[in-house]
């Protein structure tokens, strides 16, 4: 079988634990051939490890997704976009490369960081990516902003807001609890836009995490992209990202990514699935 094609629309971490970085290291991990046209550019400061974002001009930015579209990437996933343009421009993109599936991770605010959130840049998602998502990958914070409901605060919010953001056009809907809901174990919420499931693992250590999301959602373009059905890729998804939470490791003082190896070098985690 020919090798799928991924192409992600994010930003650079330098540290490289989330952004492109992961996304790449997880499509290799997963078996596709991982592209890339980069938004911006995230350095972190190394007495304090504040951020720093350069953006990558506009039209560098379009001469890549020219490139890349040329190729001809088989699904295609978007992380930090960063202004309502390029989301626009992401949301073009993805039709233009006539790819099959096209995972949304709506990225609002740098994890750890005090940016303020851009709630213009929630518009131009739901105007112009939601409407094409084969699957949308919020957490909590970002699910509660999309569907215009402030906070999530248990399930039954969750379920709430996967059923509008399904009503503005995702096809699949995972609302990421993680450590966010108050529960023991870590716990997301899939949504087809007929039945609920809850995907379930233990909840594993916290401080060693960085990228997880990324990551997450980067899994769950390269399983859709190589066949899995979207309850199964995100199933999948989470088997990897919780191996890779697993064996999170300290990188500094302040911060430490997920193995994005880890699934397959080291373990696999069980995922329980119950219909809710
Ligand atoms: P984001 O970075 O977008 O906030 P999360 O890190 O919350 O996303 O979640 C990414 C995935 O990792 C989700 O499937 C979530 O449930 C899972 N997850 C997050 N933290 C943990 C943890 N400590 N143990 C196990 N799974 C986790």
């Amino acid at each position: 079988m020919a090798l799928k094609k991924t192409l992600t629309i994010a930003g650079s971490d330098t540290s490289a634990g989330a952004g492109m970085q992961a996304d790449l290291k997880t499509f290799q991990e997963l078996d596709t051939y991982g592209m890339v046209a980069l938004t911006s550019i995230v350095t972190m400061d190394k007495e304090t490890w504040s951020h720093d974002v350069t953006p990558i001009p506009f039209e560098v930015f379009e001469k890549q997704l020219e490139t890349a579209i040329s190729i001809g990437p088989d699904a295609v996933k978007t992380g930090m976009l960063g202004t309502q343009e390029i989301i626009k421009r992401a949301g073009e993109a993805f039709e233009e490369s006539g790819a099959d599936y096209f995972v949304v991770d709506p990225v609002m605010v740098c994890k750890g960081e005090n940016e303020v959130l851009n709630p213009g840049n929630t518009d131009a998602m739901i105007e112009h990516l939601l409407p094409k998502a084969t699957i949308t990958t919020p957490n909590l914070f970002e699910a509660g902003q999309l569907a215009g409901l402030g906070t999530l605060k248990s399930i039954e919010d969750m379920k709430r807001a996967a059923e509008i953001i399904h009503d503005k056009g995702a096809q699949h809907v995972i609302i990421k609890g993680g450590k966010a809901l108050d529960q023991d174990k870590s716990y997301d919420l899939y949504y087809d836009g007929d039945k609920f499931y809850q995907l379930t693992t233990d909840m594993f250590q916290q401080s060693y995490n960085h990228g997880a999301g990324c990551t997450f959602a980067a899994a769950t373009t390269a399983y859709l992209a190589n066949g899995k059905n979207p309850k199964d890729a995100v199933i999948a998804a989470k088997a990897f990202v919780a191996s890779a939470i697993k064996n999170g490791w300290k990188m500094n003082d302040f911060v430490g990514p997920v193995d994005h190896g880890a699934y397959n070098r080291i373990e696999h985690i069980d995922v329980d699935v119950q219909e809710v």
